[in-house]
């Protein structure tokens, strides 16, 4: 391999072998800091080619996008926005966008270094004591390595460079730790916190990452710009220069050129270089100095653009003086310039507004427009946009709704539909109890009366299910057959029913990829539910027992998984997507991640009616093979209650039922949402109070005019 040179593993002396700590940290450091550069040129790549920005990208499959990647989806949708400052997200979050974005279009090579990635990366939580041990450290880094180095062929060169320059600077040899860094180290088993401390402890000593001017560790024929030129825009006869900066001083000569053309020296235009450094200068600029400009050195080059203008920027309307807007209404604030610009500088009460989910900022052609979703009164004050050379500024009023005492019952309102919403899914759930219990009894029994034997020694860790070329998995690469052959752990089942009963889960499931992460091996020939929990597709369910101990996130996950339990029910009753399996689970994912614990009467009638649909499910026939099992009658006479809204909702009884029906995470949401809306209506009380208040003063000074008019008459 040609760039085997990177990688150097030395036999370890006798002081290497304590360097355990020295290993997680470089290990560490690889994942998340030299893994992303490579990453991210990666998105910027596809993006490049697709022409798109990864923003809308994830928001238009947001709901697919949690399905698959739960965990990265909770880190980077907040309020149901993506961050979309992609250089922010860790290894995980670029390696599950890049997946869900752009797998398709990445070589076979490009997917599965990502997918090693991004098992390394979600391996390492699992080590302890912040350490590595030498030999696993070697095995784990040359996984890496070698995967790193086949993701930087497909990324430009300054890319590349950048990420082959960290893989050199992690090496173990180049981290020092004190024995206090040592000890808080092994404080916590937290990756992150681990990753803070080495970047905010300098333990890399030898190499400043950010430091461009450090060459002694580059490969010396290559070079690469560290600063690149950059775009300008000025006006006739104003002077510039352009500069751009390279790693080591250039073997060559560095050309210019302009437009693809050589540069030729003028009176006007002179170019210099020194050490590093290279510039071109240009005394009085005209017009057709607009173009662009390029520094080329040996097979490298950077380039950007020269506008020269022949007007100043000039308002053609202002913001207006004063803005006035409702309580939770959207504001626009507008103003037009004579001439497209870069993007102007919004402040408010002087500080900088950033575009984020309540202030969007837009440019429309030469409109410029700073819109203010759902206003509060901490939204009033003075607005600027500032275009450098001008600016305008507007005041914005808001005024408080009138009706206050009609929020505060709709308010309550909303959250009692919310309170409804999750009392409906604890009836789907308690209907679908009894039924789950038999058929995951059955499944395991159909199970057993096909395979001989039991077996209660296999771990995930050991079991090497099957011959590789015989791997029955949607994805090789996540089964144990791959997993356990790389740790050289693995080995088959020494009483022959592991395997086969691993391979029938795996058939078993509608998409050949069960979590194993959800399951006991050695329990597979006693434990009928840990069987079942391999069908479910988030972790947490390890060591559940029973249908109760479920949520029904759970139960609809393994529903929608289990082609076995599906053939229980009917044959083309479920397809993994459109079914009202899944759409219940959608909906409960929806009641779960409302943030404002609010919920229209609409969208609860459709949420009711969904569940209801769960639980009369027709198959081919027009039979509904659920409606007789036992506790589902029950369930729907519930749900129409709930729906007809004939319930008081006694909170601590239902918090206890919540909580009866292993629905713990809804339990501490309910406890939240309640917290939230009484925080609100004593807001909202106080507006009322102060609105009263005024509206009296008013009245005593009219009175008291009326009076001292009486007086004068
Ligand atoms: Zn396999
Ligand atoms: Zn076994």
């Amino acid at each position: 391999m040609e760039d085997s040179s990177y990688v150097t593993y030395e036999r370890p002396n006798k002081d290497d072998l304590t360097r355990v700590h020295e290993y997680y940290l470089s290990h560490l450091l690889l994942l998340e800091q030299a893994s992303p550069i490579a990453l991210k040129a990666i998105i910027k790549r596809e993006l490049d080619a697709c022409g798109k920005d990864i923003a809308p990208l994830l928001n238009e499959n947001k709901d697919s996008f949690k399905t698959k990647y739960e965990a990265e989806y909770l880190q980077l949708f907040q309020d149901d926005t993506v961050n979309s400052d992609f250089d922010s997200w860790d290894t995980l979050q670029l390696c599950a966008a890049i997946f869900f974005l752009f797998k398709s279009d990445l070589a076979d090579q490009e997917v599965k270094a990502i997918q090693c990635i991004y098992d390394l990366r979600k391996d390492i939580e699992n080590v302890e004591s912040a350490s590595l041990t030498y030999n696993t450290y070697k095995e784990k880094q040359r996984l890496l390595r070698e995967q790193l180095l086949e993701l930087v062929k497909l990324i430009g060169d300054h890319d590349k460079l950048y990420c082959k320059r960290m893989m050199y600077s992690f090496e173990p040899t180049s981290i020092h730790l004190s024995e206090q860094l040592k000890g808080s180290l092994k404080q916590t088993n937290d990756v992150k916190t681990h990753l803070k401390i080495a970047m905010k402890e300098n333990v890399v000593t030898q190499v400043d990452i950010n430091n461009g001017e450090d060459n002694e560790i580059w490969p010396t024929n290559d070079h690469i710009f560290t600063e690149e030129l950059q775009n300008k825009n000025v006006y006739i006869n104003d002077s510039v220069v352009l500069r751009c900066k390279l790693n080591s001083p250039a073997s060559e000569t560095v050309v210019w050129k302009k437009d693809s053309l050589p540069v030729e020296m003028t009176d006007n235009i002179v170019f210099m270089g020194n050490h590093c450094t290279h510039w071109l200068a240009i005394t009085h600029a005209s017009l057709e100095d607009t173009g662009n400009y390029a520094c080329v050195c040996g097979n490298i080059s950077t380039s950007a653009n020269l506008t020269v203008k022949d007007e100043r920027l000039i308002l053609v309307f202002d913001l207006p003086l004063k803005s006035k807007a409702t309580e939770n209404e959207n504001i626009a604030l507008e103003c037009g310039v004579n001439m497209r610009t870069s993007e102007p500088v919004w402040r408010h009460d002087g500080e900088e507004i950033q575009s984020c989910s309540r202030y969007l900022i837009q440019v429309e052609g030469t409109k410029h427009i700073l819109t203010i979703k759902n206003v509060t009164f901490q939204d009033e004050g003075e607005y600027t946009v500032d275009f450098g050379e001008v600016s305008s500024k507007t005041t914005v009023i808001i005024q408080g709704e009138t009706d206050v005492l009609h929020r505060i019952q709709l308010t309550e309102e909303l959250f009692q539909n919310w309170v409804r919403s999750v009392l409906a899914l604890k009836y789907l759930k308690v209907g679908l109890e009894e039924f789950s219990d038999k058929v995951v009894q059955e499944h395991h029994d159909d199970i057993l009366s096909s395979l001989q034997g039991t077996c209660n020694t296999c771990t995930e860790e050991s079991l090497l299910p099957h011959k590789h070329d015989q791997c029955p998995h949607q994805n090789k690469q996540k089964c144990l057959c791959s997993k356990n052959q790389k740790q050289k752990s693995g080995k088959m089942c020494p009483n022959g029913f592991c395997g086969k009963c691993h391979d029938r889960i795996v058939c078993d499931h509608r998409f050949r990829d069960p979590l194993l992460a959800n399951t006991d091996v050695r329990k597979w020939s006693s434990d009928p539910w840990s069987v079942a929990t391999c069908f479910i597709n988030t972790t947490g369910y390890k060591d559940k027992q029973s249908a109760k101990d479920v949520d029904c996130s759970g139960l609809l996950s393994l529903f929608i998984n289990n082609v076995f339990i599906e053939m229980m029910l009917g044959e083309d009753i479920i397809n993994g997507k459109s079914d009202a399996f899944s759409q219940a689970r959608e909906a409960r994912n929806d009641i779960h991640h409302s943030s404002n614990y609010e919920m229209s009467e609409n969208q609860l009638d459709n949420f009711i009616n969904l569940f209801r649909e769960v639980l009369e499910i027709k198959d081919k026939h027009g039979n509904m093979p659920l409606k007789d099992e036992p506790g589902v009658q029950e369930a729907l006479r519930s749900l129409d209650v709930v729906q007809q809204n004939q319930i008081e909702i006694n909170f601590e009884h239902e918090m206890e039922q919540l909580r009866a029906h292993g629905m713990y995470k809804l339990e501490e949401k309910c406890q939240a949402g309640k917290e939230q809306l009484e925080l609100k209506l004593q807001q909202m009380e106080q507006q009322l109070k102060d609105k009263d208040n005024e509206l009296q003063l008013k009245l005593n000074l009219q009175s008291s005019g009326e009076k001292k008019l009486e007086g004068i008459y």
